[in-house]
């Protein structure tokens, strides 16, 4: 399976620690991840990660457009839900393309350990 990774700033180092938690489950698919995300992963974890463009200068949408073309079939997206962020219209376009192909998408650490915890079962 393609799988996407997101995570806004102040969510990054969750996401690191989720990532490295799971780090067996994740190596057995193929990832994704916006730019920053991304790149963090692949250092701290070693993780081979796509890397897209950072998600302020489309890379949330790089990730939307794929999935629209049936090429993510998973999003774990952590949402900083406390601070505004300048791509906000690009982060509703990929949690509604989620919706409108019926992607399963975790947008906070709680739900993607369940989503981890199935993929990896
Ligand atoms: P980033 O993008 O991983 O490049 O920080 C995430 C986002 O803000 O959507």
């Amino acid at each position: 399976m393609h799988i996407a990774l997101i995570a806004h700033d102040r969510m990054k180092d969750e996401m690191v620690a989720l990532a490295g938690e799971f780090a067996a489950t994740l190596r057995q698919h193929r990832l994704m991840a916006t730019g920053t995300t991304g790149g963090r992963l692949q250092r701290e974890l070693g993780l081979d990660v796509e890397c897209m463009l950072s998600g302020p200068l489309g890379g949330d949408l790089q990730i939307g457009a794929r999935l629209a073309t049936g090429g993510v079939q998973a999003v774990v997206f952590l949402r900083d839900p406390m601070t505004p962020q300048p791509h906000e219209p690009d982060i509703n376009a990929l949690v509604r393309a989620c919706d409108v192909h019926n992607v399963p998408c975790a947008t906070n650490p709680a739900g993607a350990r369940i989503l981890l915890q199935y993929l990896g079962g």
